[in-house]
């Protein structure tokens, strides 16, 4: 799924709970968004910069183990975190586009086999062949084929996906300047008090 399906999906899902929790609480979309692709970040960051043995950009950061450990660390830093953390776990649920047994030992890893290579890595630190500016922009372009384009109801999710955020800017009356502003600023929708 595109990052902007990932953004929509969540950033709708947190919208969905905060009205339902009757605005009480005061959901910060910045976090929601960044959240949505924070398992991307990470390991596309590994695969592009970091590590030769990676072979795609989803690794580690997209097993169950690693999310449970960051919603963890999330909420032990600050207490309200959790919900940015579920934010990050549920990327994991958006990026399953087909039930296979490799599937499920990459996202269960590393239950059922601790195998590197269930997680996308070759054993051994794996070498750089090219100079680092070309390894770096091989990476990026293989990084940026979008994971599960080869399906159709992928595409349509993404379109899915961007539609809630369209939804999301008209109903929040978005496309006034000054709203906007207020709300890439503060995060939260105007009107709502932070929590
Ligand atoms: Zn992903």
């Amino acid at each position: 799924m595109l990052l902007i399906g990932h953004m929509g999906y969540t950033v709708g899902a947190a919208w969905a709970i905060e009205s339902a929790a009757r605005k009480e609480i005061a959901v910060d979309y910045r976090a929601i968004a960044l959240m949505a692709i924070a398992p991307d970040i990470i390991d596309r960051v590994i695969f592009v910069f970091i590590l030769p043995a990676a072979l795609e950009g989803r690794l580690i950061a997209h097993t169950l183990v690693f999310q449970l450990a960051f919603v963890l660390a999330l909420t032990l830093f600050r207490r309200g975190w959790w919900f940015y953390g579920i934010a990050s776990l549920s990327h994991l649920l958006l990026d399953t586009t087909r039930l296979s047994t490799d599937w499920a030992k990459h996202l269960l890893w590393p239950l059922l086999g601790s195998e590197w290579r269930a997680v996308n890595i070759l054993p051994g630190s794996g070498d750089i062949t090219v100079p680092y500016n070309t390894w770096v922009w091989q990476r990026i372009q293989t990084a940026s084929q979008p994971y599960g384009s080869g399906v159709w109801w992928v595409w349509a999710l993404d379109i899915g996906g961007a539609l809630i955020l369209a939804a999301f800017a008209y109903r929040n009356a978005l496309y006034r300047w000054p709203r906007l502003r207020e709300f890439l600023t503060s995060g939260i929708i105007p009107g709502i008090s932070r929590a």
